[in-house]
């Protein structure tokens, strides 16, 4: 079979930075040492990094699952440049494609399909889709933020600037240019790369499908860990307007804490969220699916299917009593605070209503005299 054109510069990018990271900087570590100055600056880099392309380009740029400010968007594009992915243009649009056809071994840009390398990293080191590589009609809508414009533009010597110019000064500053650049710069830029990486692999590998077995997404906590809530891929995949990717209050998800807490401080807004009721149903209409199967193999198959058909349906009975219910009172304390709202209004407007008829009266009482 043909195979597709190797593209040189990424595999000398990748292979460089691993190597730097697996062999020079341990030894740095060994010889010299890194101190907890050097160690917070790359941490904190490792963190802005991942979030702004967890937060920027995965939530806002690629699902426009929330809406951001000027100036979130703008840190979170210049964030983006320093986790070295490619424009937010461009892996929006990869990333479009990846839910579009996902797992199509020809159209999903990192098909899961074709196994782990691929999806990790194997998909960027030829040039698998020559056609698409510079096809930004999925992402027609992105090119009216004036901010992806010029981040897709300059995105390489803003990369450089951020990953070389700034890790280097920052070096400068403490004193050792060359073990900030190791630790901080190189080190920290693959940590965060792969990071990301294993959102495409991983999550498509190990984990559990709790919502959806449509495609090979995978629910996985662990992972949620290192890559800033994106762990939750199989919810991800069968929602992926929702701002959310873990949605229980215990789940790990960093991304969706900044994006709400930006929200009470009004630098982010129109935060979309699924139902409650449609998460549920999908959750019980896929175990249901997974139970049926397994009792249809069993001696006593339809005793045990027809007593999971009666559980299932007052399940969904009781759940939907529930969230109507819920509505409901929703609706209802909505309006009692819409109506105290008036009330108070009310009494405002009485009384200057009031005060005003006395006027009118005294200077009636003196035009009339
Ligand atoms: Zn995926
Ligand atoms: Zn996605």
């Amino acid at each position: 079979m043909h195979q597709a054109k190797l593209l040189w510069t990424n595999l000398a990018f990748f292979s460089i930075t691993g190597l730097i990271t697996g062999i020079a900087a341990p030894l740095y570590a060994f010889l010299v040492g890194f101190d907890r100055w050097q160690l917070l600056i790359a941490l904190l880099l490792l963190g802005y990094a991942g979030m702004s392309i967890t937060m920027g380009y995965h939530r806002l740029w690629s699902h426009r699952s929330f809406e951001a400010r000027w100036p979130v968007r703008a840190l979170l594009a210049i964030g983006g440049t320093l986790a070295v992915q490619n424009s937010i243009l461009h892996w929006s649009s990869d990333h479009r494609e990846h839910h579009r056809h996902v797992d199509d071994n020809t159209r999903d840009p990192y098909s899961a399909g074709r196994g782990f390398w691929y999806s990790h990293i194997g998909w960027m080191l030829r040039e698998y889709q020559p056609d698409r590589y510079h096809d930004y009609r999925n992402v027609a809508d992105l090119q009216t933020d004036p901010i992806v414009v010029w981040q897709h533009r300059h995105y390489w010597p803003l990369a450089w600037g951020v990953n070389l110019v700034l890790t280097g000064l920052l070096g400068i500053l403490h004193g050792d240019l060359m073990g900030t650049l190791l630790l901080a710069g190189v080190a920290r830029l693959t940590l965060s790369q792969h990071f990301t990486f294993f959102i495409n692999s991983l999550a498509h590998i190990w984990g559990r499908q709790t919502y959806s077995e449509q495609n090979s997404a995978k629910d996985n906590g662990l992972l949620a860990l290192i890559t800033y809530g994106e762990g939750y891929h199989n919810f991800h995949h069968r929602f992926a307007s929702d701002y959310r990717n873990g949605i229980r209050w215990w789940q790990f998800d960093p991304t969706k804490w900044a994006i709400a807490g930006l929200s009470w401080v009004g630098l982010t807004g129109n935060l979309k969220r699924i139902a409650d009721e449609r998460i549920e149903r999908a959750r019980a209409s896929l175990q249901m699916s997974k139970a049926k199967s397994r009792f249809e193999a069993l001696p006593n198959a339809e005793l045990l299917l027809s007593q999971l058909q009666a559980e299932y349906d007052s399940l969904l009975e009781k759940m939907s009593e529930f969230y109507t219910t819920r509505k409901r009172l929703l609706e209802c304390k909505r309006r009692s605070i819409e109506s105290g709202e008036l009330a108070q209004r009310c009494r405002r407007l009485k009384s200057r209503w009031r005060q005003q008829r006395r006027y009118w009266n005294h200077f009636m009482r003196q035009s009339l005299a």
